[in-house]
């Protein structure tokens, strides 16, 4: 699958930078044979997540069973902790498929993520407090039942308890592996007298799962392409052969399946010298592979990869001994190079390249990029993001392919910065979808992607509901 050679000759520049870029387009070219073969093995780890324990694909049962009819009322808090941001919202169900939210977000510092766990707990509970107080709920006769959406690998054991397995997206914080996250959440509330109970652990793709169901019936699953990547679909609770409880009130079960550890093993993802790069110097070495190539923490650093192996070959950003040169200290620095920049860069249509070369200046230092250099900068943000979103888009085709979808087709619910912000993520993810479903006419209509804003939030929120009715305070 030799590139087009017009596509490198269109780039300019010298042999010898003609003949990088050709390479790495080769390496991070992924053709529809490719996705075939990477959406089949995704598949067939999604049976052995389902029949056993411990498989890479964790394949998760989230114990939310049934659905919600859209009738429900009252007020419940959702608590979104994985992202970017920490957020509390208050979610007011109205009925009729109606709600209302109103939140408060704030930043988890770098010191918190890697501290002991219970400052963080203490931190959230914190949060919490004074977002009831300005709210005026702080005196509530009723304890109000909070969703906790703890956006990490957490084997559940029923709704509201579960172990975390591992910690991932840079966090580290001592005293959680091996813990459950609701318990030490509610001790920290009770230390501070916080009348919330937790009353649901939720994975961030379930709520958004469930969000988007709550106006749209057909939502088969809920994917998060932010940050971090996972997605979360429906299962019929027969092919969850590896159950050992009781049989569920409902014949479906949400399955929340970790797919950012997709080939831990490296049995098939077309990891390049970039990505193995990025997962040595990485916090969680061998783990979340796939996340790694797909989601939003990582883009920046690999296409980050390749330029300073660019600038290490004297092939971007070379200058002659008398001017100083180029390349700052800025891009020499882990993390430096964000995803958000190549979402800029990428959307970029001046004909010089002006905002991308803007862009490398203000935020990297690099006063005097050539317009030669801005656009192998831009192709190189191309390369890692369609690479990404054709890779995410394997998932999709996996889940569609595992659960088949009728003549109506299904409607798939996303959350994250990648999803919504990242130019032609999505229009990518369609053409790599009709790529491995040629037979599929009309890929949008069939299988209808679609924002699930907030779904972290909302679908925390429609859970601890769930949980409330199930406990059935709620009549
Ligand atoms: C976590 C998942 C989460 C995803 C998206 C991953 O790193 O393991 O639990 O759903 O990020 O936030
Ligand atoms: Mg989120």
């Amino acid at each position: 699958k030799a590139p087009q050679a017009h596509e490198v000759t269109e780039l300019g520049g010298t042999p010898e930078q003609e003949a990088y870029m050709r390479d790495i387009i080769d390496q991070f070219t992924v053709d529809t044979n490719y996705l075939n073969q990477i959406r089949d093995h995704f598949m067939a780890e999604m049976d052995k997540g389902l029949e056993k324990e411990g498989a890479t694909l964790a394949m998760i049962p989230s114990f939310v069973e049934g659905r919600l009819t859209g009738k429900e009322e009252g007020h419940f808090l959702a608590l979104d902790l994985g992202g970017t941001n920490l957020r509390v919202v208050l979610v007011t169900l109205e009925g009729q498929g109606k709600y209302k939210t109103v939140s408060s977000k704030s930043r988890v510092s770098e010191e918190l993520k890697t501290g002991p766990m219970r400052n963080l707990c203490d931190y959230i509970a914190e949060c919490v407090d004074t977002f009831l107080t300005e709210q005026g709920l702080e005196d509530q006769e009723v304890e109000l039942n909070l969703g906790y959406t703890f956006s990490f690998p957490v084997l559940q054991s029923r709704i509201n308890r579960g172990v975390l397995t591992t910690w991932t997206k840079g966090f580290a914080c001592t005293g959680a592996v091996g813990k459950d996250p609701v318990l030490l959440l509610q001790d920290a509330l009770l230390r501070k007298h916080v009348p919330v109970k937790v009353s649901a652990l939720v994975n961030d793709t379930v709520g958004t799962l469930l969000s988007n169901a709550y106006n749209k019936p057909s939502t088969l699953a809920g994917l998060i392409l932010g940050t971090g990547a996972n997605g979360a679909y429906i299962e019929k609770f027969d092919k969850i052969t590896k159950w050992k409880g009781s049989k569920a009130s409902a014949d479906e079960m949400i399955i929340n399946m970790e797919f950012g550890a997709f080939d831990n093993e490296r049995k098939i993802l077309p990891l390049t010298r970039f990505d193995n790069k990025l997962d040595r110097e990485s916090i969680n070495p061998h783990a979340q592979l796939y996340e790694k190539m797909v989601s939003g923490m990582y883009l920046g650093e690999i296409t980050r990869n390749v330029l300073t192996d660019m600038i290490d070959r004297e092939l971007l950003l070379k200058r002659d001994e008398n001017t100083s040169l180029a390349w700052s200290k800025e891009i020499s620095r882990h993390w430096s190079f964000e995803t958000a920049f190549m979402s800029n860069i990428e959307a970029d249509n001046s004909t010089d390249y002006a905002h991308t070369k803007e862009i490398l200046d203000t935020n990297l230092n690099l006063h005097d990029v050539t317009t030669t250099e801005a656009r192998f900068i831009k192709k190189i943000c191309e390369l890692v993001g369609k690479r990404a979103a054709r890779l995410a888009a394997t998932s999709i085709a996996a889940i569609v392919k595992h659960c088949g979808i009728d003549a109506d087709g299904c409607d798939i619910g996303i959350d994250g910065s990648l999803y919504e912000f990242y130019p032609s993520f999505e229009a990518r993810m369609y053409e790599a979808l009709t790529e491995m479903m040629p037979e599929l006419t009309n890929i949008r209509k069939t299988i209808r992607l679609g924002l699930a804003r907030d779904g972290s939030g909302v679908g925390a929120a429609l859970t601890a509901c769930v949980a409330a009715r199930m406990e059935k305070i709620i009549a």
